[in-house]
């Protein structure tokens, strides 16, 4: 198995700016959970002698090269054409491309055009990747000592590639199965975790333990290296009982994708629906619960009540309060979360009201205060945070602390 990866993006139009690399986003963190180390990122323009000069480069310093984009029918699509040429291969037909691809048009009632036959050729010897997303199919190859995979550019087809075709590519390549693990935690800073764990991540070579800090949460990640799968696990598993001892219930679940879905999860188990109100969030959290599939059976709806006026005549919030403490305090977030669990009459609901920024609010409360209820059929709740500078920042807080209420609620844990 190879440790040291280079990525190629080909396509002018990342370099133009019309569009970000995030083909090679998902790429790195699907090597990283394969265990693959990814050392550098190229993106060259739809230019033969430059995308050769990269792709010389990368034979340099790099065992797996994977290139993302240009396997297209057009005259701009070079990718296979110049990766053939740098390892001296040449290109033959494929007849199964041509007949997936032929099908693929016929299930969208388009004709096929000549122009796509280019897309039939793959460098002889080559795996071919059919793509049973699009109609570029793409390729595994080792040529020089070098493995190179190539994959389709539009983002959907590029990560239902890696994931179908390059990932079991790859670990038919390695001699035992790789597998990782991810925790995920709320309530921890990445630095906290770091120095927790440094020692222990650097004495350890099988499984890995890898952190990642991404937007008010952690991630760890445990890879371990074995001969099959079960095996792997094995590994694996001690080292979770380990880190769920240290970090407790800050660890939110594992291999989930976000805390809402843990949120959405556990609101089924426990058969409880939930409702929002909010303010500088501006609909975040009902946005947030909503992207989510089956969200329907849980998730009521949410008021954005942005104006004090709104927090009173929606609400209900009593207007002596807002005249008291202001609309940024305890006591409202504490009535703005009783208000909408009645309006929306669900069994829990979560509010939010603070000072988003950039300016401090005409009460003189700082940026990032911001104040997060939860009312229950038990009582209500509020947490007060100070999530910084930066509208975007304190949004994404608010609404990770507003989840993690819930979730603390379902969980029977402390709030
Ligand atoms: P196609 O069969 O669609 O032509 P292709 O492999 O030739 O596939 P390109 O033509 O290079 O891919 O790119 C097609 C589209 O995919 C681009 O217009 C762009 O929207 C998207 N795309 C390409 N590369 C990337 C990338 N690295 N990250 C995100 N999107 C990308």
């Amino acid at each position: 198995m190879s440790h040291t990866a280079e990525l190629i993006a080909v396509g002018t139009e990342l370099l133009l700016g019309n569009i970000a690399n995030t083909d090679a986003q998902m790429l790195s963190q699907g090597l990283s959970a394969l265990g693959i180390n990814v050392y550098y990122h190229t993106v060259v323009g739809d230019n033969p002698e430059r995308l050769r000069a990269a792709v010389e480069l990368a034979k340099s310093r790099a065992d797996l090269i994977l290139t993302t984009g240009g396997l297209g029918p057009t005259c701009d699509d070079l990718t296979k054409n110049v990766l053939a040429a740098c390892f001296g291969k040449e290109l033959v037909y494929n007849q199964e491309a041509e007949e997936r691809c032929r099908a693929f048009f016929q299930k969208i009632g388009r004709e096929m055009t000549t122009n796509n036959r280019q897309q039939f050729y793959m460098p002889e010897g080559a795996t071919v990747f059919q793509n049973d997303w699009g109609t570029a199919p793409g390729c595994g190859f080792e040529a020089d000592g070098v493995h190179i995979i190539m994959l389709p550019g539009p983002p959907r087809e590029c990560k239902a590639m890696f994931t179908y075709r390059a990932v079991p590519y790859l670990q038919s390549l390695s001699e035992g199965t790789i597998v990782s693990r991810t925790l995920k935690l709320f309530g921890i800073g990445e630095s906290g975790m770091e120095s927790l764990l440094r020692e222990k991540m650097n004495a350890m070579t099988n499984p890995t333990l890898a952190p990642y800090a991404k937007e008010g949460e952690c991630e760890l990640r445990i890879t371990a290296k074995a001969e099959n799968e079960d095996a792997a696990r094995a590994l694996i598993a001690p080292v979770e009982k380990e880190l769920r001892e240290l970090f407790g219930d800050k660890i939110y679940g594992a291999d989930i994708p976000s805390l809402e879905a843990a949120v959405l999860a556990l609101l089924k188990e426990k058969g409880l629906t939930l409702g929002s109100a909010e303010s500088c969030t501006g609909g975040l959290i009902a946005k947030r619960m909503t992207d989510l599939s089956g969200a329907s059976a849980v998730f009521r709806g949410g008021v954005v009540s942005y104006a004090t006026e709104v927090k009173h005549t929606v609400l209900g919030v009593p207007e002596d309060l807002l005249e008291q403490y202001g609309a940024v305090s305890e006591p409202v977030a504490r009535a703005m979360a009783e208000g909408a669990r009645r309006v929306l009459g669900s069994d829990l609901a979560v509010s939010v009201t603070g000072v988003a920024g950039p300016d401090p609010d005409d009460r003189g409360n700082p940026v990032g205060l911001v104040y997060v209820g939860i009312a229950t059929p038990e009582g209500t709740h509020v947490r007060e945070l100070h999530a910084g500078n930066g509208r975007e920042r304190v949004r994404t807080a608010a609404a990770h602390n507003a989840f993690d209420l819930v979730r603390r609620y379902c969980a029977g844990l402390e709030l």
